[in-house]
């Protein structure tokens, strides 16, 4: 295992592996959009290390069943930093990785877009997406916008127009199954690399934490970026404990070094 000092570059021998490497599977969590002001859940700063009641209202139960916790839940999404936030160093260096023809496919737990905002194509977005909202009762689909601004204009809870509906945003809460599509798209992708980069994420949340065991199986190189320990760490080929912002396009750079 390898654990490179915060702002060491890429240790040479996983800048060989990015080299050679000619399908790359990316999963990305929270970690890698703190650096545009989204905060993470579970690192030093993470909304739930602060306030560790929160998760509870994550629950899908507690949002069907308690009308309090869907105004808290509108009130927040309101002034959710993803409305503001810009990608970063990280979120463009994949982008770039994608165009050079390196990346065999881009999994994300993060539902607020920045990937795609720095030109990433064909996001396999595990957790859904904030940026639309749906109705739990019919399905129908309509952008997070015209909710927030329904939100705005008076409407504390607002029903679905089509069916009267609770409306949510179209994101994963605890007790939500993840869309198979969407997790058989991970998982192909994950089976399907030479190199599977985890970026940002604890790998505490299944089934995503899984891809990597998925990965391994296969017989790809597991490479983790995390500042903190996750369980993987034990499985992985190298670990390097340094700031994203830094050692993913570094890690890019090596790989384009050779296209
Ligand atoms: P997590 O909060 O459990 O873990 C994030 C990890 O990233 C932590 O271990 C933290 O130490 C590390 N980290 C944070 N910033 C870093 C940096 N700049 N450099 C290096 N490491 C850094 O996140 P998770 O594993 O993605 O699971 C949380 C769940 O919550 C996901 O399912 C996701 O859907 C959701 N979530 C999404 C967003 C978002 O869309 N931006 C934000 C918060 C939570």
């Amino acid at each position: 295992m390898t654990d490179a000092p915060p702002d060491a570059p890429v240790p040479q021998q996983v800048a060989a592996w990015m080299a050679r490497a000619e399908r790359v599977t990316v999963l990305t969590g929270a970690g890698c959009s703190t650096d545009s002001g989204i905060p993470d859940f579970r690192g030093p700063q993470g909304v739930w290390t602060r306030n560790p009641a929160a998760p509870a209202l994550f629950t899908i139960d507690a949002y069907v069943s308690d009308p309090q916790v869907r105004i808290t839940a509108w009130q927040e999404r309101s002034r959710h930093s993803a409305w503001t936030a810009t990608p970063n160093e990280a979120h463009r260096a994949l982008a770039a990785l994608q165009d050079a023809g390196r990346l065999r496919a881009l999994v994300t737990q993060n539902i607020d877009g920045l990937h795609q905002a720095a030109g990433s194509r064909d996001v396999v977005e595990l957790h859904g997406t904030l940026w639309w909202a749906r109705c739990l009762a019919c399905g129908e689909r309509i952008p997070m916008r015209e909710a927030l601004d329904r939100v705005a204009a008076g409407e504390a809870d607002p029903p679905c127009r089509a069916c009267g509906g609770i409306l949510k945003s179209d994101t994963v809460s605890f007790g939500q199954s993840l869309d198979p599509d969407v997790l058989a798209a991970a998982a192909r992708a994950a089976a399907d690399c030479d190199l599977f980069l985890a970026i940002g994420t604890s790998l505490q949340v299944h089934p995503a934490a899984g891809l990597c065991d998925v990965a391994l199986r296969r017989g790809a190189r597991l490479v983790i970026v995390n500042a903190e320990s996750t369980p993987y760490d034990v499985h992985a080929d190298a670990v390097l404990r340094a700031p994203i912002g830094i050692a993913v396009p570094a890690l890019v750079a090596a790989a384009l070094a050779t296209t």
